[in-house]
């Protein structure tokens, strides 16, 4: 069979095939689009070495309820979880893994349950060190868990193949093993250069979804702040001692249960662009989940990876039009919660690119946010 030629003009192009961009084009698509994805893969993507926490109760329970934008778009977009996944089951036949068990938030002394309970939030439920024991036998020396029944996990390794498959079989997405090298806008149409062989596209809209590297694409009309911050993890097999049915957080880290194997992270550093492991970095992890999860001190290592989250100086993600350049649209920066955001991400951008009612409320997550989201002069210079 000839192979098919790389159309040089789509609609959308998506730059960036993590869980957002991933999200991103299918939902484009959806709306009857022609859409182009364009990546390669490169070492260090944070979509498929995440923990798949889909965790907004424990991760702004310290914001007063109704407060914290963010905060709404996370549990939003949990809420679209469960639609979105039988959507792709509907598309693919594959089943991605979604735990809905809650999960508990640990505390490790008076102090830290004062904490917990100070800052509860709605629907969570405050249970003694007895009662976590009951639940979760593995569990020792807490000082109670806050438990959060509606938060849970996704498997998004399974989420990253069902979106490919589904994407794979879409007639309206050409999907390019080509990075983006940069970007022009502000000519009718925007165009992005492609590396290596330099051919352009041309499409109405840019959809940046680039994690960690949007910062490196040439041609972006004004600085931003994402940076990568490496998370190094592990896992150990789910047998023996060494089992859980929860997701649980303790005060610098989480384990989290994954089929046939139990997830233990992370740290949060500024490394750069080097996603590797470090001796001093896993034992770190490992020990601080064993201040309430014993066995993590011992289990064997099934495996070791880390990856490097897109991470803004507010965590929040950069979600919405460049104020001038409307034809372009971030879909970057999900810092610590990109799997958790994805489905609602992608559903903004189609609205976004179609300018229909957006389903979230985006005011919190334009980039003129940061000052150094000013303006650069040369925007609509040809890419180089
Ligand atoms: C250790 C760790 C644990 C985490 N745990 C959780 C969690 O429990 N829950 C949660 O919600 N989030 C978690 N996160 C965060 C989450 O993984 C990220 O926020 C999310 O995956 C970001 O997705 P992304 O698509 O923006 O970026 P990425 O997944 O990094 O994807 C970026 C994409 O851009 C592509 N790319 C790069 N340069 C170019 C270019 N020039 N042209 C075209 N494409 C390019 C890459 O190849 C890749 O396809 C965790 C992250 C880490 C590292």
């Amino acid at each position: 069979m000839a192979p098919t030629a790389t159309p040089s003009v789509a609609d959308v192009t998506v730059v960036g095939a993590g869980l957002i961009g991933l999200a991103a084009a299918l939902a484009l698509a959806d709306q009857g689009l022609d859409v182009l994805l364009a990546a390669t893969s490169h070492p260090g993507e944070a979509s498929p070495a995440g923990a798949g926490m889909l965790a907004p109760s424990v991760e702004d329970s310290h914001s007063p309820p109704g407060a914290d934008p963010g905060r709404q778009f996370a549990l939003a977009s949990l809420e679209r979880y469960p639609g979105f996944l039988d959507s792709l089951a509907a598309r693919t036949g594959i089943t991605v893994p979604l735990n809905r068990r809650g999960i508990f938030r640990v505390a490790l002394d008076e102090t830290g349950a004062r904490d917990l309970r100070q800052h509860r939030g709605p629907r969570a439920q405050w249970l003694s060190p007895d009662a976590v024991r009951k639940i979760e036998p593995g569990l020792v020396s807490t000082a109670g868990a806050m438990f959060y029944p509606a938060d849970g996990a996704a498997d998004n390794v399974a989420l990253l193949h069902a979106l490919d498959v589904a994407i794979e079989r879409s007639p309206r997405i050409h999907r390019m093993r080509n990075d983006v090298r940069a970007i022009a806008v502000g000519a009718a149409r925007a165009t992005c250069t492609l590396a290596g062989s330099g051919d352009t596209i041309s499409s109405s809209h840019i959809v940046l979804a680039a994690g960690a590297w949007t910062t490196l694409i040439g041609g972006l009309p004004r600085a931003i702040p994402v940076e990568p911050y490496r998370g190094q993890m592990l896992s150990v097999a789910a047998t023996g001692a060494a089992v859980l049915g929860h997701v649980v957080y303790g005060p610098d880290s989480y384990i989290v249960p994954r089929g046939d194997r139990i997830l233990i992270g992370s740290t949060m550093e500024r490394a750069g662009f080097d996603p590797v492991t470090t001796d001093v970095g896993l034992a770190g992890v490992r020990a601080r989940a064993a201040a309430y999860w014993p066995i993590a001190a011992t289990a064997p290592t099934i495996s070791a990876w880390a990856g490097l989250r897109p991470v803004t100086p507010d965590l929040l993600p950069i979600l919405g039009r460049d104020p001038d350049y409307p034809e372009l649209i971030y879909a970057c920066g999900h810092s610590r919660n990109g799997i958790l955001m994805a489905p609602l991400t992608g559903d903004c951008v189609a609205a976004l690119v179609t300018g229909a009612a957006s389903p979230a409320s985006l005011g919190a997550f334009g980039i003129e946010r940061f000052a150094g989201g000013a303006r650069r002069g040369a925007s609509s210079a040809a890419p180089s």
